[in-house]
This record gives C-alpha cells, structure tokens and sequence, in this order.
C-alpha cells in the first residue's frame, strides 16, 4: 500500500476541511447510518450479546489462525480450488499477473474487494494491457474518478449526482441526466457487457468459512454474484485474517455486519462459494483461485494490537467519528480510512509515510463504543502515539517540552515556579475569557484551529492558602 493523494497529511486535511459538499454529505450519511444501525440494534434488542459472542469468536480465530487457514486451505483444494498464500503485495499480484498471462487474458471484471484496493491491482494488470472493471457502482464511479474510496463500505460518498453525472458522460460521450434511476441504468447497461466478455472475475471474500472451504460475499447490487460465476476462471483476494471457523460463527458475526454498516438486517444477497463449478453444476468458473494475502498482518500478531485484525469491515467507526465527518476519507491517505485505517494502515505498513495517521481522532471513544466486535481503537491510538515517542518521531521541541513539564511534575518548587513564570508570560495573551486564541510559540500551531485556557490568575494552592482554612469560603469570612 501507498499514499493514494501524494500531498502532505496537513493539506488532505485542509482539502477536506475547505470541501464544504463533501462535509455535508458526510453528516447525512453519518446521520443516516447511525440512526439505521440504532434501528437493528433495539431490534435485535440484546446487541451487547451479540457483540460479546463476535469478539470472543474473532478473538479465538485469530489466536488460532495458522490452524483455521490451514483448514480452510485444505478444503478449499479438496473443492478443487487452488490456494496462494503472498507475504506481500507483490507477491498477491505477480500471482495474478501469472495467471492472467496464463489465461491470455484481455478484461477481467471485479466486485468490490478492499484486499485488491490496497494491493494496487488495476494499475498493476493495466501495466501489462488487461483492462480491469470496477461492477460495484460506487467502485465503478471512483475507478472513473481515478480516485481510491472514502468509505470502507460507501466508497463513492464523496460524490455528488451533478459529479457523477459529468463521469458517466465521458463515457457515453454526451450529456446524461442528473437523475440517479437515470445514471445507475448508464451504469448497468455499460457493465452488464464487461461481465459477458470478461476472462477473469475477481472478488474480494468478507468471511471465509475453514470448516467448509466458502467464501462468503456480502453485496446490495448482486455484481459479486456475476463476478464471480460468469467468468471461467474466479480470484477470490482475501485478507488472511477474514477466517471464521464454522457456519455458526459465521451466523454469527454475519448477523452483525450489515445491522453495524448499514441498519440492515441482511444485505440484498448473501453469496457462499464452495471451490470452482462441479461435474453436474449448471453454472460457475472452471476454476477457482484463493489468494489470501498478508502484507503486514503479521505484523500485527502477538502484540497488543492484534485485535485490529479481529476487524469484519463494517465502517461503522467511520460512521460515529467526529474526525472522519470533517476531513473525509482520502484525508487518511490509504485504503483504510477512518478509526479503523488510523489504526491498523501504520500497523500494516509501518509509521514512515503514516506517522500522522495515529493523531486522527479526538479519542472521543465513539469507535470503541460502535465496533461490533469491540476492538478497543481509541485505545489503540494512544499506543501507537506512545510507540511513535518512543522511536523518538515527535518533534524535537515537543519532546524538550514534555521533558521539562515532566521535570517541573516531579518537583513542587519548580512547579509552582513554572506555573507563576506562565501565567506572567502568557498574560498579554489571555482575553477577557480566559482563553489564549493567538499564543505564542509552541502553542501558536494549537490556537491557530483552537483556543487555549490561560493559566488561572490564582493557582488552587494559592486559593487554598488563602481560603481554605475557612472551610473553602472563597472571600475568607
Ligand atoms: S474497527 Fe470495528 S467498527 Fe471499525 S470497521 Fe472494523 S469492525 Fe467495524
């Protein structure tokens, strides 16, 4: 994985900041989904249990996962399906590439699949003349865009009806209504082609069943469906961490999905997948390729963020959280955005380019609260914030400052010095409220977006000199 928008973290930030649609409409998703999963949530009427039973059923697959992709490995090629594990990006891809060179392959037509977002396929199949094609419609809009998604589950959400309107008539090569009846039927009509002619469908997988060998795709369009049964030959590109062991746990953690993502009690299809068409099957691929793919999972595992991989991709982090509503996905710079990308994109590739990413959330708490499977995020975040000080990566004045402030913690005399010393300082700072809105060095980049409070005019210590000893009463009588 790598950057999707080149520029510095601070302007994605301000680019999502001065997009004033893009912040509106995420309010309303954000509304909208909320309010949908509230709905399912006193439905189902005992969530907590739910959740309970998800996380313990996450946690055991992914404490035990070398044991359930090895099942889930072996059944899948006693199916007939064929089975690649890639440490790396380039691994995952170069096995593709092969294949598809194999197959003479001109398109391949793709459902919705986060794994091949991050793994770069498109450029990558593009780069030896193979056109791949986005059926998803929220996909197919962005591969127009040229852009990577905003939302794990919406990734179009950024776009307007006006926007996609002048997308769709690139293609068509004349002007189309702004009328979503009007332009889903464009879209359709242009896909439902792609899906004949295809060589290669490729899928992404949201669960995949060890004690059978399934995977297990969840969609509202019914694309995935043709992706991965119209085409002779099917690549599933999946997470290794998408393990569920049995078809009770998938009962499980299926039920929570859509309720979390969407307020729906089930997506429009549910598809399960059990290895390549069989002697007496009146449809499906000749054949099927599983490529369960790491790429810095690992990294992940035995430490105190392995939960992250516990994730089942519902979105609804990005749905509560404050920070994600106002800068909007592409501000995160990876595949993964939100709570969820903040966390697990520097666990995955490391904190060089993504350093930035950890500081993200306002640690409000709302993502802990909201996961289905109850991955402590905000928690998560303040680690690797932590870990990020201890590689020494904090800015060097920050660092001196904390030092000091440790120092002058650790010694009442300097304390109280430093306490008169600031409040002396930063006085001509103060307005009449109390608060410093254009304070001096350090803190000059704080009050730019935010206002400080200026040291009290009377530290408790001192109140507490001179009233305490009358029971509190602050005139001393
Ligand atoms: S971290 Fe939790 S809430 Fe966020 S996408 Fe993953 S499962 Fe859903």
């Amino acid at each position: 994985m790598s950057l999707s928008n080149p520029l510095p973290f601070k302007q994605r930030v301000e680019q999502g900041l001065n997009d004033p649609f893009l912040r509106q409409s995420l309010k309303n998703a954000q509304a909208r989904f909320r309010e949908g999963k509230q709905r399912a949530a006193q439905i189902l009427g005992n969530l907590e249990e739910w959740r309970t039973r998800a996380e313990a059923i996450r946690h055991h697959t992914i404490e035990h996962l070398d044991y359930y992709l090895d099942q889930f490995a072996t059944n899948v090629e006693n199916n007939g399906g064929t089975v690649f594990f890639a440490e790396t990006e380039q691994e995952a891809v170069d096995y593709l590439i092969r294949l598809a060179k194999a197959k003479q392959a001109k398109t391949v037509i793709k459902s919705k699949s986060m794994v091949s977002e991050e793994t770069h396929v498109n450029k990558r199949l593009e780069e030896i003349g193979v056109e791949a094609i986005e059926s998803d419609l929220g996909e197919y809009i962005i591969q127009l865009a040229k852009e990577m998604p905003s939302h794990i589950i919406a990734p179009a959400i950024h776009k307007n009806r006006r926007q996609i309107a002048q997308l769709f008539a690139e293609v068509a090569g004349k002007e189309l209504p702004e009328d979503t009846s009007a332009l889903t039927r464009f879209a359709r009509h242009q896909l439902r082609d792609k899906f004949l002619n295809a060589d290669i469908g490729i899928s992404g997988c949201n669960f995949a069943v060890a004690e059978t060998g399934s995977i297990v795709l969840v969609s509202n369009e019914g694309n995935a469906r043709l992706t991965t049964t119209l085409p002779k030959t099917h690549v599933v590109m999946m997470g290794m961490e998408r393990i569920v062991p049995t078809w009770e746990d998938l009962d499980a953690v299926l039920s929570l999905l859509p309720r979390s993502a969407t307020g729906q009690k089930i997506t429009s299809y549910v598809t399960a997948l059990t290895g390549p068409r069989r002697e007496n099957d009146q449809d499906g691929p000749e054949e099927m390729h599983v490529i369960i793919v790491d790429n810095g999972r690992s990294n992940a595992l035995g430490t105190e963020y392995q939960s992250i991989l516990h994730c089942i991709r519902c979105g609804a982090c990005l749905n509560v959280c404050p920070v994600y509503r106002h800068i909007g996905g592409h501000a995160y710079g990876g595949v993964y955005t939100g709570p969820v990308g903040a966390v697990l994109t520097p666990i995955l590739e490391g904190f060089d380019e993504w350093e930035e990413l950890p500081y993200a959330s306002s640690l409000c708490g709302a993502c802990t609260e909201t996961c289905p499977v109850k991955i402590p995020l905000h928690d998560m975040l303040i680690d690797l914030r932590r870990d990020e000080v201890d590689e020494k990566r904090s800015p060097g004045v920050e660092r001196f400052i904390f030092r000091l402030f440790g120092t002058a913690m650790n010694n009442p005399a300097l304390y109280r010095l430093g306490l008169k010393m600031a409040k002396h300082l930063l006085k001509p700072f103060a307005d009449d409220e109390g608060f410093l809105n254009k304070g001096p060095g350090p803190l000059k980049a704080w009050t730019e977006e935010r206002d400080f409070p200026a040291p009290a005019k009377e530290s408790f210590r001192e109140w507490w000199q001179r009233a305490g000893r009358y029971g509190g009463d602050p005139d001393g009588r």
